[in-house]
């Protein structure tokens, strides 16, 4: 058979199962099933048969397919397929290719769920979604979310929780070789998303334990030059130099980077005699023996500039006026806030919520669970509401340790307003607003949808402010300093949501919304007992500059009341 034949039968199949998915007309879906399908059984090649005008001979080909057929003979593509793949998102056919999910069923995800990538699938699954969807079940999100794990191990980007546990196994696993090992590069100065982990290892005889047999533990062990090796583990890149020395300060700094924070140093160095490599510090060519990080920026008079914010991004000039931020820790967060309960698609009950952050330390807890709109999510109607009111007197009087602020995470509509009047908006101690659909709108359009929304004086946290899924789906289009303008004018407070898949609002935000003088909420945006981790967060919080007096949760029980009394927020 003529692989013209082949390559025209794909694309009709292609167009079929688009056509099925969005749902247009099930007819002409068929219709190109049905084409694809005697395509690819015929005999002679299909642009002969064009050329001489022979195609409405074919069954399955009419008027209109066969025009098709023309265009794409001479073209090499044709202008109805480019519409449509134009329009169909192309992560939809990534989901196709999970066992058992057809176009039937990849029709429901993005309908019902407007899911249309498998990083927005796995994260359904992990909500718990797909649980009570037409046709779907526990088996089949199971099932899924198999198939996805198996996935990733092939794709070679991974996540902060993913990249870190990969390096700690890996950092053991060279232990057998050397105590003297260090994590540099990207992942030593935090990354959300990392490609790949680097390594610092002394071995005295690199060429006999190095040796492609001691590494048995990875795959794909190359030597690209006799000081490095790059190696494969779990299919996560690793990247190990080796020193034939004990490692020193100079090359745990060098290799830690970020090449443009070293570049800059180094050019400020050369105007006062000072040389760094990984060979080491050297001033005016002598040879400085250091003994820490903290002593090369002290050696140009600067405050130690801790590895997340090495980026060249205005550190070292801060750390020369000594105006670098105390950066924020765990320890600095006094409540949370964003957490979701039984009341919609949450798994802990509200008692049990409140009684977790009692024992984690907690001085207040702010419950949110989701509103009327979000169907998909069992948001709350009126009735819940009135309910959950009740229950959450009920939980402030047993728990008399902690402050219960009630909450909604309300839907952001596409027009910009909230889902619910103001008359019950104004029941709650504070408002989360959440894009959570219609994410395909102009940056304008989108812009000013958030912007709307951010006028509305109830609103007091803009939640996940990009709407981004790392790995999964890219943020929306949106004028974010606008945004964060628009919170600054307006007295809100944007989320720096925790969840590692989400950690957004972004780091490189984050500066402009301390420098605006928005507070950021880092919440965990929990919907099951495993969600509380703010670690995340926290070390996005870092990377952006952001100190506990830039962060709203990170105000004492009492700041919290006054704050919640007033609501500066409401303008
Ligand atoms: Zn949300
Ligand atoms: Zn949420």
């Amino acid at each position: 058979m003529s692989t013209k034949n082949s390559e025209l039968a794909t694309i009709f199949h292609e167009m079929a199962v688009m056509l099925e998915v969005l749902k247009d007309n099930p007819y002409r879906a068929k219709a190109y099933y049905k084409a694809a399908k005697s395509i690819e059984k015929l005999e002679s090649d299909i642009c002969s048969l064009a050329a001489s005008g022979e195609l409405e001979k074919i069954p399955g080909v009419g008027k209109s397919i066969a025009k098709h057929v023309d265009e794409w003979c001479r073209e090499g593509t044709f202008d109805e397929y480019e519409k449509l793949k134009a329009r169909f998102p192309a992560g939809i056919f990534e989901i196709l290719n999970i066992p058992g999910l057809g176009p039937k069923k990849a029709r429901v995800l993005y309908r019902e769920l407007g899911i249309s990538s498998i990083g927005e699938l796995e994260y359904a699954c992990m909500e718990n979604r797909l649980v009570e969807l037409k046709g779907f079940g526990v088996r089949t999100q199971e099932k899924i979310l198999n198939h996805i794990e198996k996935i990733k191990v092939y794709s070679t980007m991974r996540r902060a929780p993913e990249a870190y546990r990969l390096a700690g196994e890996v950092e053991k696993l060279l232990r057998r070789y050397s105590d003297d090992v260090y994590l540099v590069g990207g992942l030593r100065r935090f990354q959300e998303v990392a490609s790949d982990v680097d390594f610092l290892i002394h071995v005295s005889e690199p060429g006999s334990v190095l040796s492609h047999g001691h590494l048995e533990d990875f795959e794909d062990v190359r030597f690209v030059q006799e000081d490095r090796v790059l190696a494969k583990y779990e299919g996560f890149l690793v990247d190990i130099r080796i020193s034939e020395k004990p490692v020193g300060v100079s090359q745990l700094f060098f290799f830690t980077g970020s090449k443009g924070h070293i570049e800059a140093l180094r050019k400020i160095g050369s105007g006062l005699g000072i040389t760094i490599s990984s060979d080491g510090v050297f001033v005016d060519e002598h040879f400085v023996d250091i003994t820490s990080e903290e002593e090369i920026y002290n050696l140009f008079g600067f405050s130690y500039i801790p590895p997340e914010l090495r980026e060249n991004l205005g550190e070292i000039e801060a750390a020369r006026d000594r105006k670098l931020p105390e950066l924020i820790t765990d320890k600095d967060i006094c409540g949370i806030f964003h957490i979701h309960t039984t009341y919609s698609d949450g798994s802990l009950t509200l008692d049990k919520v409140v009684q977790y952050a009692v024992e984690q330390g907690y001085q207040y807890v702010g419950i949110s669970d989701h509103s009327q709109s979000a169907f998909y999510a069992g948001g709350l109607k009126e009735d819940d509401l009135k309910r959950q009111r009740d229950q959450i007197e009920v939980v402030r009087e047993s728990y008399p340790q902690i402050d219960v602020y009630w909450g909604i995470e309300s839907d952001i509509l596409p027009d910009g307003s909230l889902d619910y009047s103001e008359e019950i908006l104004g029941m709650f101690d504070f408002v989360i607003g959440s894009v959570h659909g219609s994410f395909r709108m102009s940056s304008e359009d989108m812009s000013a949808r958030i912007v709307k929304a951010l006028n509305n004086p109830y609103l007091t946290i803009l939640g996940h402010p990009s709407g981004r899924l790392l790995l999964g789906r890219e943020p929306y289009d949106v004028d974010m300093n606008r945004i964060i303008e628009v919170a600054a004018e307006k007295g809100k407070i944007i989320e720096l949501n925790a969840h590692p898949y989400r950690l957004d609002l972004d780091w490189r935000w984050c500066r402009r919304a301390k420098e605006l003088g928005v507070p950021v909420a880092i919440n965990p945006d929990a919907h099951k007992a495993g969600d509380f981790n703010l670690h995340w967060g926290i070390m996005t919080a870092r990377k952006g500059w952001l100190g506990r007096e830039d962060v709203f949760n990170a105000k004492n029980r009492e700041a919290m009341q006054r704050l919640m009394k007033a609501k500066p927020w409401m303008g």
